[in-house]
């Protein structure tokens, strides 16, 4: 403070030593270079003391200060110092602007440094497994907006322009990204300077814009009279346009353009920094369902399951109509679809379709544009139909089934997805075969290599739990003893493998004269049992009789020349003959003696032969 007042003082003694009065207006520059270093408060302070002291010299001692200034009377020294003051008060407001477009430039400066830090880290993230890095990294890359809007900010200020945008390209063409502008006030009309810009791929720059011959590409409030345009490229691809614009004329001098080619290449970083973000944030995801869904789809041991989890799990990856066939010798078997529709015919032949392709290379085959192929897709009408992808089902080269995905879109999947698409439809080859294994390995352990019959131990336990569950429902239960007659002649007459065949034949007869619920096994040797849920003794009676016809009727050939075989059956009804299943078996065995012993080729009912 006491500087500041000793700097005022200086001068005045100078004047009153020169005896130059003219000189006063020196005090005017000395004030505003002071506003500059100093706080406002302290100049006015100093200023303050200054002008008391004019006062007090004038109006009480001649000479003294006042005769220093050479000023006349109080009120011009009054003015002097009040426009001293007016002076201080507007430099310092012009020194505090300059102050804060400093400070904000800067910052951008550190957010363009950040920036440049954080690209310098993409070639790091290949290394990068830990999610809590992940999570850290993205959620600074989620600044993304703001940086670019501080960036425009900062650009704006270097050229001191009206507005500075960020213009990208969109589904129309070029729309507003960013711009130092308030939301709406930037109107895309396509064209002007901005897209002369697009098409040569050149910075332009325009100080005269009448807004009849040239136009700017866009529509704002203030008319734009000066404009840069900078293309922001990525190697040869234009993702950007950036504009400053003024309303001046020629507002823009060569070393400003410059300055928004520079500003130009910082929002290419960016641009790029969000494009690689949003590129590894969909890899997590789609890694995401790899690793939930081929757990799902190892974890089940039923074909029909695995066909469903792994339909759920490429629907995450891209919504289209869903198909999964397996394969039955030449043809293919529909069993899971995410359709509507209601399949009659759910067994299909793909000759002659695209997915053939598939199946015949054995190899994914992806239709990015189905119109440029002129055969069917499917072996049905598949409706509006656009791209398409058929993954056929190998393992250990054996063709399992095909996964087809329909959409009504062209080019529904990228290169990520048919990827991610492929190692599901690996992982579902496994767990199809090992459920395929299972299944053949329980048929194994529960039928009859010969007939295709139930063996013993399951028709014990069949029996069991028919006869729990007739009891539960206080139903009845019939349960049939067949035994081929005189079939040790069979063997005898014709050899072994022949009697296999009669064996083969009655099965055949067996399966298919009796209903859907009645089980039939082989019992023993050439025995057959057959439990009749829900079926009382006459009912058994008819059934049995329509299979004893059945057999008899059936006529087999062996060294050129035909023979027919008959059947004895004895049937037992629980729980009028015996409840329990043993008691049951041995009443059926019971009958079927009596049968044998009363000529063969005949059903006896236990209640019967009393
Ligand atoms: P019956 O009318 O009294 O039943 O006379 P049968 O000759 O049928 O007598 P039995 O039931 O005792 O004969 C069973 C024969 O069936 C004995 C056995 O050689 C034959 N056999 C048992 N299992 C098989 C088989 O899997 N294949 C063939 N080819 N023969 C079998
Ligand atoms: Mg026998
Ligand atoms: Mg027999």
């Amino acid at each position: 403070m006491a500087a500041l007042f000793a700097a005022l003082l200086l001068p005045s003694g100078l004047i009153q030593l020169l005896h130059q009065p003219a000189l006063v207006p020196f005090f005017f520059p000395l004030v505003t270079l002071m506003a500059f270093f100093f706080s406002l408060p302290a100049v006015l302070i100093a200023l303050a003391l200054f002008a008391l002291q004019i006062l007090l010299s004038s109006l009480h001692l001649s000479g003294g200060i006042r005769s220093f200034l050479e000023i006349g009377n109080p009120v011009e020294a009054a003015l002097v110092a009040a426009f001293l003051m007016l002076s201080a008060g507007v430099s310092s407001l012009m020194a505090e602007r300059l102050r804060r477009a400093k400070e904000t430039a800067e910052n951008s400066l550190s957010v363009i440094r950040r920036n440049a830090s954080a690209i310098s880290r993409e070639a790091e993230l290949d290394s990068l497994d830990s999610e809590e890095t992940l999570s850290h990294y993205f959620a600074s890359m989620l600044q993304t907006e703001e940086e670019i809007r501080e960036l425009l900010v900062a650009i704006k200020h270097a050229v001191f322009a009206d507005s500075a945008n960020l213009f990208v390209p969109d589904r129309e063409g070029f729309g507003l990204r960013s711009s130092t502008e308030g939301k709406g006030e930037i109107e895309v009309s396509g064209g002007g300077v901005v897209g002369l810009c697009i098409r040569d791929r050149k910075t332009a720059a325009f100080g005269e814009i009448d807004g009849k011959k040239t136009t700017p590409g866009y529509r704002k409030e203030i008319r734009v009279v000066s404009l840069i345009a900078v293309p922001i490229l990525d190697g040869s691809s234009l993702v950007g346009v950036l504009t400053v614009d003024s309303s001046r004329n020629h507002a823009f001098s060569d070393p400003e353009k410059q300055s928004v080619e520079r500003f130009a290449g910082q929002l290419v970083r960016i641009l790029e920094r969000e494009r690689i973000y949003l590129r590894i944030k969909r890899n997590m995801s789609g890694l995401r369902i790899l690793r939930e869904e081929s757990s799902n789809l190892v974890t089940s041991l039923d074909r029909g399951k695995v066909a469903r989890k792994l339909c759920e799990g490429v629907e995450k990856i891209s919504a289209a109509q869903i198909f999964f066939f397996t394969r039955n010798g030449k043809l293919f078997d529909l069993i899971f679809h995410n359709t509507s529709r209601i399949f009659e015919n759910r067994r299909v032949s793909f000759d002659a379709t695209i997915i053939n392709f598939a199946l015949e290379n054995r190899n994914r085959f992806y239709v990015s544009d189905v119109r440029d192929y002129p055969i069917p897709i499917m072996p049905f009408d598949a409706g509006e139909v656009r791209s398409m992808i058929a993954a056929p089902l190998i393992y250990e080269n054996r063709l399992l089934g095909v996964l087809v995905m329909l959409s009504e879109q062209v080019d529904f999947l990228d290169s990520f997805q048919i990827n991610l698409i492929e190692i599901l439809c690996n992982q579902a080859s496994t767990s199809i075969a090992n459920a395929e294994l299972h299944a053949r390995i329980e048929k194994q352990a529960t039928t009859d290599g010969l007939t295709g019959l139930l063996n013993h131990r399951v028709f014990q336990e069949k029996l069991s739990n028919e006869l729990r569950r007739q009891g539960r429902l206080s139903g009845p239960l019939s349960l049939i003893l067949t035994d081929i007659d005189f079939f040790k002649k069979v063997n005898d007459n014709y050899g072994h493998p022949v009697g296999d065949i009669v064996l083969k034949g009655v099965s055949k007869i067996i399966k298919e004269t009796l209903r859907d619920i009645d089980i039939p096994a082989r019992y023993g040797g050439e025995e057959f049992a057959i439990i009749l849920p829900g079926t009382d003794g006459p009912g058994a009676k008819i059934i049995a009789e329509r299979l004893r016809n059945a057999v008899r009727e059936k006529s087999f050939t062996a060294d050129d020349k035909n023979f027919n075989v008959s059947i004895s059956m004895g049937i037992a009804v629980s729980p009028v003959d015996a409840k329990r299943k043993e008691d049951l078996i041995e009443k059926a065995d019971q009958a079927l003696y009596h049968a044998k012993h009363h000529g063969r080729n005949q059903s006896v009912l236990w209640s019967g032969i009393g």
